[in-house]
């Protein structure tokens, strides 16, 4: 009962004008005896709507891995942290990506956020996970026997890394074929350094390969090794591809150089970051205005990088109106609540320029450039009302942020296999995750469509149960026993 008499408290932030001069985390991890204090807040709920994980009125609503939230805050609450460390790793394989960058819908629908401030289940969660690094409880466990199933994962984002994980745990032999030179996914690539430090990736990587994970990174498959190769060397292959095919705005100057897709800015980003590459000119934001289409949270992360390239201004255009104070009616508990925020790139943005950087309701109409075909400006209308004036926006650089369309269509051909209705992702059921395809199973948003880290762990465990059953169907003798 101690939300009655304790006010809620978040993992502390680094002051904006500080941060915003390094790349490294702009959260810091919770005092001890603050984040015990705050554990103390959960009421134990008899039906705990935190942990419950599902998807009402479009939004996702409690933790979809369905982390055993009210046992561990009642365990850091009395210091028991191996014990909460403990059931944490149950149903998390990756506490350190979600305790850093999920979007906590557990505490949209905790139930003290009823009448008072919802439990701050992922600072806690933060908690455990580091003290658990710190304490060094986090090693690597390879299985004690491997048996002879060989399965190939494609891609290493956190579904095919939580899929290989839970696969290696029962013994299998797992290697994880990753396009890119890193495995990690966006997790490497796309999410920002200021959310995710590229260490911690790292870090995990190499703790499932000291588990026996084999990651072949630089391997495209489809290019450098064929679907028919794959299904001879392996007895299942689960397709972890992810969404990588975003949209685009195809009006008029689309084509200007300066005008481009915010991942490609954003991988370019974190590239520079990790190998020193010199940045392009037209992906370095330093003394440019800055434009990004898209009010996501891409968008914001486009917004937060060019602030720390040390662009000259920033304006997010936004699709929809500003979101309100607090929870509508149709927005009712315990829904993720879709109310207005000032988070970490607007605060920034607004302790450096003198206001938030977001416009509302705002549509693009064309582009306009140079002489030498570089963008210069933009005209927008709005998106409300077709009688506000056009506007024309002075630009150096433009970044598409406005969503993905789904998997990339090649897959579908390399691997035969069917797209949902949509047409924008592979065809297979959240009970099963089997494509149309025998043996070959899909997770994370190449399934689901561009969601969150958590939804990416639930399918890539998820789906790795389905391929362990699909598997036992076959006799499975142990080796190395
Ligand atoms: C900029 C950005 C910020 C985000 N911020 C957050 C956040 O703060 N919180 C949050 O919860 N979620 C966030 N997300 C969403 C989250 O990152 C994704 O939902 C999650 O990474 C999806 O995981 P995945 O494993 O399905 O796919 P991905 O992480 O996309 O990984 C897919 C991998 O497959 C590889 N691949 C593709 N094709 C092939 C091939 N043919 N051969 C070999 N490898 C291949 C790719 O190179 C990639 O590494 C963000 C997304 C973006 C783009
Ligand atoms: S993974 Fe996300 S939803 Fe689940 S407990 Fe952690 S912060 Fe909450």
């Amino acid at each position: 009962m101690g939300f009655l008499n304790i006010e809620k408290r978040n993992q502390s932030e680094r002051k904006p004008l500080k941060r915003i001069q390094d790349w490294d985390e702009y959260r810091l991890v919770m005092p001890e005896a603050e984040v015990r204090q705050q554990a103390a807040r959960c009421m134990d709920c008899g039906t705990p709507y935190c942990q419950i994980g599902t998807v009402l009125n479009r939004g996702t609503t409690g933790c979809p891995i369905h982390n055993l939230i009210p046992e561990w805050n009642d365990l850091v609450y009395r210091g028991l942290w191996r014990e909460a460390y403990d059931r944490l790793i149950k149903t998390n394989n990756f506490p350190e990506f979600t305790s850093r960058a999920c979007p906590a819908p557990c505490e949209g629908s905790c139930t003290a956020g009823i009448v008072s401030d919802p439990v701050s289940i992922k600072s806690v969660e933060r908690s455990i996970i580091e003290h658990a690094f710190a304490e060094g409880w986090v090693v690597p466990k390879p299985p004690l026997r491997r048996t002879d199933k060989k399965i190939a994962v494609i891609g290493s984002g956190p579904a095919g890394m939580a899929c290989a994980d839970q696969l290696n745990k029962i013994g299998h032999n797992v290697t994880v074929f990753e396009r890119s030179d890193r495995a990690g996914g966006l997790l490497m690539y796309g999410i920002p350094s200021m959310k995710i430090e590229k260490d911690v990736v790292d870090r995990r990587v190499r703790l499932l390969e000291d588990e026996g994970i084999v990651f072949k990174t630089g391997v495209d498959v489809g290019k450098d090794i064929t679907e028919s190769e794959l299904r001879a060397e392996f007895d299942a292959v689960v397709l972890c591809t992810g969404a990588g095919k975003h949209r685009d705005v195809p009006i008029e100057g689309r084509q200007l150089s300066g005008v481009l897709p915010a991942m490609d800015y954003l991988t370019a980003s974190n590239r520079h970051l990790l190998y020193q590459e010199p940045l392009l000119p037209d992906l370095d934001a330093h003394g440019k205005k800055v434009i990004v289409i898209g009010g996501g949270d891409t968008g914001e992360d486009c917004v937060a990088t060019a602030i720390r390239q040390g662009c000259k201004s920033v304006v997010q255009f936004g699709k929809h109106g500003q979101l309100p104070g607090k929870r509508v009616e149709n927005n009712p508990w315990p829904e993720h609540p879709n109310v207005f925020s000032l988070d970490y790139a607007y605060h920034e943005a607004e302790e450096l320029f003198g206001k938030d950087p977001r416009a509302y309701y705002v549509e693009t109409k064309k582009f306009l450039g140079n002489a030498s075909g570089h963008v210069t400006s933009l005209m927008t209308g709005s998106f409300k009302s077709e009688t506000v004036a056009e506007k024309k926006w002075d630009a150096d650089l433009v970044l598409i942020a406005i969503g993905f369309k789904g998997a990339e269509d090649r897959l579908f051909d390399d691997f035969q296999i069917d797209r949902d209705p949509s047409g924008r992702k592979v065809q297979a059921n959240d009970q099963d995750y089997q494509t149309s395809e025998d043996g070959v199973f899909a997770a994370g948003d190449v399934r689901r469509g561009a969601t969150l880290i958590v939804w990416a762990i639930e399918e890539g465990r998820r789906a790795a149960a389905s391929v362990a059953m699909y598997l036992d169907r076959k006799p499975s003798p142990l080796v190395n026993e």
